[in-house]
């Protein structure tokens, strides 16, 4: 059945050579029960493998069926390995989450028999090795002696013409292991079976030959019982069914409850995750947005929509008109960044962050105590009635407080002033209020705010360029049109004749940079805090001059 003529097997490892084996010549028929005895390195496990088409050979001939292999591909050895070969191994090799019929029955399927079909050929296999009663069993449930008959079932149900069992019962107790012998040899009268074994006192009963291994050769090769050369069946083998291979793939997914349960447990908690960071981060979203907190808006209402154009071009008149003809807008708001400063209004005793500015004639309530504002340095508060802020309105109504209005993004410049009177406005949330204001004080909270917004620099003619970091440009209606003055003290480093060259004045904002050439001139100020100047007619003239961004309010996004 196999005949190797002049075998060797050599490793090749990183330029060092090894010999597995060499110069093996002998003959295995089938009917033979052989064992393999030799000590540990011998070359025992590297003849079976070769044997068994797993490694190959690099010198001589083995011969199956008579036929030469010494040009077999990987291909050939494995059709080969499929028809004769059932290896059983020390380590069992099972599918440890199948049952130990369907270890069995799996041999089946992958050999291409159809599912009904193998019912009755399993409970024979499983019957012959004396499982039955634990045919229904997981085989981790099974002790090694059973394990390794539920091997040797899978060895009989691939229906091969040669079994190899390389130490197969090197982890079992000696009763076990005589048992395991027995049964191999019970079973396979009409096989070849070569087994590798350490101890040949349980083997000797059953073997018909003892081959004993040394350094790479066979030393000793004794026939202890003659034998019949029989016929080889060559198994049943057929590519798997399609039906098998679906059914497997599902079985693997969900065959261990556990596993399958720890994925989906698994599973669950990371879509919750999932699901729970996207929810919180949009509640989050939308929370910071009816409250306003934002870090470039202030007014981050959801019923805001800021506008401005693809190239950051000028916004026309005719553009607002076609804005205002769409449905569902309720106000258009030119100059917006009124919208996006901060202004902070306090007493000695209270304060709070004022979330709109807005003009007295705008507001359309009623008065709940106090009195209208009349002059520009006197305001009208008015909350949610049921506001998160606590107010004790006796407190701060006639109070002298300041109205700070965050300028050049670090610094804030001061209106003082008085709350005169307050009202109600349960259409806010509770964290929003409005502080109206005189017309005046609007348009210099405008200016204020649009400063802000934009990036003042001052370049004097001869070069030199100041940038203050926390200054802040004041704006000052005494000054006149086209003038800046500039404080003594924000202009260390130019001297006379540079400051005599005047300067330009840049006014920087996210959608472009206008230029001005200004008259300059130096006061003997030295408050170092005041960068620049300007007056504030000249400042509202920019703000009107071009608009480059809208927030258009809807009643419906
Ligand atoms: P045994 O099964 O009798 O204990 P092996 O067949 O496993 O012995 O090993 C025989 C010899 O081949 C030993 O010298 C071993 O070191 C060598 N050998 C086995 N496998 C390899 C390998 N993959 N690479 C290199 N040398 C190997
Ligand atoms: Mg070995």
């Amino acid at each position: 059945m196999i005949r190797l003529k002049d075998v060797s097997k050599i490793y090749y490892n990183n330029g060092a050579v090894g010999t597995g084996f060499s110069n093996i010549s002998t003959e295995f028929k089938i009917g033979e029960f052989v064992a393999i005895v030799g000590e540990s390195g011998s070359g025992k496990s590297t003849l079976l493998n070769v044997i068994s088409g797993l490694d190959t050979y690099e010198e001589g001939e083995m011969y199956i069926d008579g036929k030469e292999t010494s040009h077999y591909t990987e291909r050939d050895f494995e059709e080969y390995r499929r028809k004769y070969i059932a290896n059983i191994f020390q380590a069992f090799n099972l599918v440890n989450s199948y049952t130990v019929r369907e270890n069995v029955e799996l041999v089946l399927l992958i050999n291409g028999y159809k599912k009904q079909d193998v019912k009755a050929r399993v409970d024979k296999i499983i019957r012959d090795v004396g499982l039955w009663e634990l045919r229904n069993k997981k085989v981790t449930k099974l002790s090694g002696g059973q394990k390794q008959r539920v091997a040797i079932a899978r060895a009989l149900a691939k229906e091969t013409p040669i079994i190899i069992a390389d130490e197969p019962t090197g982890n079992l107790d000696s009763r076990s292991a005589k048992q395991i012998f027995k049964l191999l040899h019970d079973m396979s009268k009409d096989k070849l079976v070569i087994v590798v074994t350490h101890n040949l006192e349980q083997v000797s009963e059953y073997a018909t030959r003892v081959i004993k291994m040394h350094d790479g050769k066979i030393i000793e090769d004794k026939k202890v019982k003659e034998v019949e050369e029989v016929k080889p069946e060559l198994s049943f083998h057929k590519p798997m069914t399609f039906g098998n291979i679906y059914r497997l793939a599902l079985k693997n997914t969900f065959n261990i409850f556990i596993r399958f349960a720890i994925i989906l447990v698994v599973f669950i908690a990371v879509c919750i995750t999932i699901l729970g960071e996207v929810g919180s981060r949009n509640k989050q979203l939308y929370d910071d947005a009816t409250r306003g907190a934002s870090d470039i808006f202030i007014d981050a209402s959801p019923k805001r929509i800021i506008i401005n154009k693809d190239d950051k071009s000028e916004i026309t008149l005719s553009d607002i008109e076609e804005i205002k003809k769409l449905s569902h807008v309720d106000d258009i708001l030119t100059n917006d960044f009124m919208r996006d400063v901060g202004v902070i209004y306090s007493t000695a005793i209270y304060d709070t962050n004022i979330s709109a500015i807005d003009i007295i004639d705008n507001f359309k309530g009623e008065l709940e105590d106090g009195e209208m504002p009349k002059s520009d340095n006197e305001f009208l508060l008015v909350n949610n009635e049921n506001s998160v802020d606590t107010i004790f309105y006796d407190d701060i109504i006639n109070v002298n407080g300041k109205l700070n209005i965050e300028n050049c993004g670090s610094a804030y410049s001061t209106l003082e002033g008085r709350i005169k009177g307050y009202a109600y406005d349960n259409s806010l949330s509770v964290d929003q209020n409005i502080m109206y204001v005189t017309e005046n004080t609007y348009k210099r909270i405008q200016a204020y705010a649009f400063i802000s917004n934009t990036e003042v620099s001052v370049k004097y003619l001869n070069g030199y360029i100041y940038e203050p970091e926390t200054r802040f440009v004041e704006l000052d209606n005494t000054i006149p049109r086209n003038t800046v003055y500039i404080p003594k003290a924000s202009v260390k480093g130019c001297d006379e004749t540079c400051l005599n060259a005047g300067v330009d004045l840049a006014i920087k904002s996210f959608y472009k940079t206008d230029n001005f050439k200004y008259d300059v001139k130096i006061t003997e100020d030295r408050d170092d805090t005041i960068y620049i100047k300007i007056n504030l007619d000249d400042v509202y003239d920019l703000i009107n001059k071009d608009v480059y961004q809208l927030s258009v309010y809807a009643d419906d996004l």
